[in-house]
């Protein structure tokens, strides 16, 4: 799948759409999401050009998958949830319903989070 460049996190990196900053560095952004699930509900993302976890997982240079990794605990500490817990996720394609075709983390806590999936 082919990156499109007018996806809605391409242009928040762009600074056509503002965003609620909590981080960032040479490599990544985080966000507050617009639609927050969770009293922290932060959304990341690298700034290099990746649909999908997969495409993340699978052509980010070394440094980039190191920033991220360090931001996701940065985030998490400076959000306070460190110690009380919280859950890291990533939809990838059709079955997990990524809306947003730029690869990104979420990272959810400031509650008890419950089960891991709703049972069906
Ligand atoms: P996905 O289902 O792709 O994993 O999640 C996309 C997330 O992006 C959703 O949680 C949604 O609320 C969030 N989102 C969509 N558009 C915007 C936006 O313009 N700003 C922010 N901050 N979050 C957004």
């Amino acid at each position: 799948m082919a990156y499109d460049r007018n996806n809605v996190f391409a242009r928040i990196l762009r600074g056509e759409i503002p965003c609620s900053k909590v981080h960032e560095d040479e490599h990544t952004l985080a966000f507050k999401d617009i639609n927050p699930q969770a009293p922290v509900h932060i959304v990341l993302i690298p700034k290099g050009e990746y649909v999908s976890a997969d495409d993340f997982a699978a052509t980010a240079g070394e440094a980039e998958l190191a920033a991220f990794w360090r931001a996701v605990g940065r985030i998490a500490r400076e959000q306070g949830i460190a110690d009380s817990g919280y859950r890291i996720l990533a939809n990838h394609g059709a079955a997990a319903h990524q809306e947003v075709p730029h690869f990104h983390l979420h990272i959810f806590g400031g509650r008890d989070l419950g089960a891991m999936l709703p049972r069906r």
